[in-house]
């Protein structure tokens, strides 16, 4: 029997819609802080130039020393873009405005496309030790949201129960196709999870059942709802599962992470 020489690195979700404030850091935050309370070690990677993860997650800028910029642009290696936060077992690579420019300074480059997944699937983010890493991409289906699709396993899509919300989805799924038929034919969806849920609202039944309608399983049973206490939590520089660890916000976050574990990746778009 000859070695193998398959690096089991760890599973890595971008989370993505192209729409603005639907979701996807306070998701990316509370879903690693969930993970981490389960007993992982998580990394989230702030792929948006507002740097609101990093922020959230108390990183001052003045504390961002080398960033998601030099992981994609100046080759720095993972190891010495992450920074720890206050939160045991949960790392960030932050992000500045710096890489508000990375689409642009990015476009000459043969590997545009395949930076992150370089940086991220190098066979030394093995010995880091991270069993999860959760990407936060920008608003917007751009390089910096390919890169992170590129690079991923699999895609989570925040959904905010509002009017329109079913409408982008059908250009970012568009997007993961593409992806998948060029540089990373493994991408799955992992699932798309209601946001800011109001169970009060006629509205919100009627997203949840047209996306449910719509994209079936895909859709997690765990809704997140509207809940104060999560969006107080970054300006205390914690997730809300450490702000308020009883909040309907903690268990659905809790919850979200229990049943991605359990249920395993979705086949198809
Ligand atoms: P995105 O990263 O998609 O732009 P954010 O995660 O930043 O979206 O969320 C947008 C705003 O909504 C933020 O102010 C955040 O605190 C708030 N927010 C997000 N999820 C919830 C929720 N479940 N309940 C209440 N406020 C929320
Ligand atoms: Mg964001």
């Amino acid at each position: 029997m000859h070695e193998s020489r398959v690096t089991h690195g760890p599973k890595i979700i971008a989370v993505a819609n192209q729409k603005g404030g639907v979701g996807k850091t306070t998701t990316a935050i509370n879903l690693a802080a969930a993970l981490v309370e389960g007993g992982r070690k998580v990394l989230v990677v702030d792929l948006d130039p507002q740097g609101n993860a990093s922020t959230g997650l108390g990183i001052q800028p003045s504390e961002r020393e080398k960033t998601t910029y030099d992981l994609l642009l100046e080759k720095t290696p993972l190891q010495d873009v992450v920074v720890s936060t206050q939160i045991e077992r949960l790392d960030i690579a932050p992000a500045t405005t710096d890489l508000s420019s990375a689409d642009i300074d990015m476009a000459s480059n043969d590997r545009r496309s395949l930076l992150l997944r370089d940086a991220l699937r190098h066979a030394d983010v093995s010995a880091l030790g991270y069993d999860q890493i959760l990407i936060d991409c920008p608003p917007s289906l751009n390089l910096l949201t390919v890169n992170a699709m590129v690079a991923a396993h699999s895609v989570l899509v925040p959904l905010q129960s509002e009017f329109f919300a079913l409408e982008g989805l059908s250009q970012l799924m568009l997007t993961v196709r593409e992806v998948r038929q060029t540089a990373n034919p493994g991408l799955r969806i992992e699932g798309v999870v209601l946001t800011m849920f109001d169970v009060r609202t006629n509205l919100a039944q009627q997203v949840e059942a047209d996306a449910r309608g719509a994209l079936g399983d895909l859709v997690f049973q765990t809704r997140v709802p509207r809940n104060v206490r999560i969006s107080e939590a970054p300006s205390f520089a914690q997730s809300v599962l450490d702000y308020d660890t009883t909040s309907k916000g903690s268990e659905a976050y809790r919850a979200l992470a229990r049943e991605m574990l359990d249920r395993g990746v979705a086949e198809t778009v």
